[in-house]
């Protein structure tokens, strides 16, 4: 039994943001999704419209939100490589303002705040797999900075917050994560891979397609995330969230032909600057203090998931942004 909370959720017409939304509300709370659509469409909202116990604010976080919750997650923030470098100042605003306003916002309440943290913050990992102790190793001023700078200036906000002014904080570091609404022109790699060989054009592998990336399903993310949210206040993180399994980007290419029967040529382009080599959570801590661990591999995720892009491609109603 759980007792009805006023929830805000930032980014919550995003991709993992509405599967928050959807989730928050089964579980009886009250959602305030804050979105300015920089990266979503309200389409992925729009069944949860007429819930009564939903509401949806269009609002950019860079400003300052009046509002009274009791718990925060801050999501906002475009997380696929060619949205987040679309307007790089404005990545780093999301980040380091929107953050600071959050913050404010849960100073001023009391609210218990979670930030959407992430696997960039390791960089191009030199230690392998990656657990929270290690630092990283980032281009503090590469083409992927504005995101990798950013979110690590908003976890040392949190923790600034933390110790400052005791504000109850939740830092996740959430690595690769895919599944239904995703946007289907986000250019990460799933939703590229699918939408391709749903229309049976060539895959587009960056570089030779051996570095590697461990993907979760949205589901197990999202489960883990609430129960970090409820768990005691004084574990309070970093805590890597995401699915071990780890895969080259040519095993994924291959997979996702066999699996759509696609006609679709596996081909190769220039590897973007500053990509990963390899990614890999430890996920040690999730499973010693949330008692969690994914549940969903890879096969059946996919399945979920091209399963969607294909009802989209049949509806003709592709989201916009
Ligand atoms: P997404 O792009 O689908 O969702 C982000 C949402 O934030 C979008 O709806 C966008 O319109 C909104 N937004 C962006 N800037 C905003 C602003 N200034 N004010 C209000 N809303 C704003 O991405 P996602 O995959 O759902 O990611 C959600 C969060 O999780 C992001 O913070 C991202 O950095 C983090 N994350 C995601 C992944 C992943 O694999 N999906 C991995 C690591 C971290
Ligand atoms: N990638 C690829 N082809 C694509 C899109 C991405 O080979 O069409 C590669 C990309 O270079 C990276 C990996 O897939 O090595 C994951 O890319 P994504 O943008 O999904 O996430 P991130 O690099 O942030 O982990």
């Amino acid at each position: 039994m759980h007792l009805r909370k006023r929830v805000l959720v930032t980014g919550g017409a995003g991709f993992l943001g509405s599967h928050l939304c959807e989730r928050l509300l089964h579980e009886g709370h009250e959602v305030l999704c804050v979105d300015n659509f920089f990266s979503s469409d309200r389409q992925n909202v729009e069944h949860l419209l007429d819930d009564r116990r939903f509401e949806l604010i269009r609002h950019d976080i860079t400003f300052p939100l009046f509002v009274e919750v009791d718990e925060i997650y801050n999501l906002a923030c475009p997380a696929s490589p060619i949205h987040y470098q679309h307007d790089p100042v404005q990545t780093t605003k999301t980040c380091v303002h929107g953050s600071i306003n959050m913050l404010g916002l849960a100073r001023r309440t009391g609210a218990r705040i979670f930030q959407a943290s992430t696997s960039e913050v390791y960089g191009d990992p030199d230690v392998h797999p990656q657990p929270e102790g290690y630092w990283g190793h980032v281009n503090p001023n590469g083409i992927r900075s504005c995101y990798d700078e950013g979110k690590r200036c908003a976890e040392s906000l949190f923790f600034s917050y933390h110790r400052q002014w005791g504000i109850p904080i939740k830092v996740g570091r959430i690595f690769n994560t895919y599944g239904p609404r995703m946007h289907p022109n986000d250019g990460r790699v799933v939703s590229n891979f699918i939408m391709q060989a749903l229309r049976g054009t060539d895959i587009t592998i960056y570089g030779d397609g051996s570095q590697t990336r461990s993907f979760c399903y949205v589901d197990d993310l999202i489960e883990c995330m609430v129960r970090f949210m409820a768990s005691p206040a004084e574990f309070v993180g970093p805590m890597n969230m995401g699915n071990p399994g780890e895969f080259t980007i040519r095993q994924l290419a291959e997979l996702v032909v066999e699996m759509t029967g696609s006609s679709s040529r596996i081909v190769c382009e220039p590897l973007p600057g500053d990509d990963p080599r390899q990614r890999r959570p430890d996920i040690t801590l999730a499973g010693e203090m949330l008692d969690w661990t994914p549940r969903i591999a890879l096969r059946e995720g996919l399945e979920k998931t091209i399963g969607y892009f294909d009802g989209l491609l049949r509806s003709g109603l592709l989201p916009s942004a």
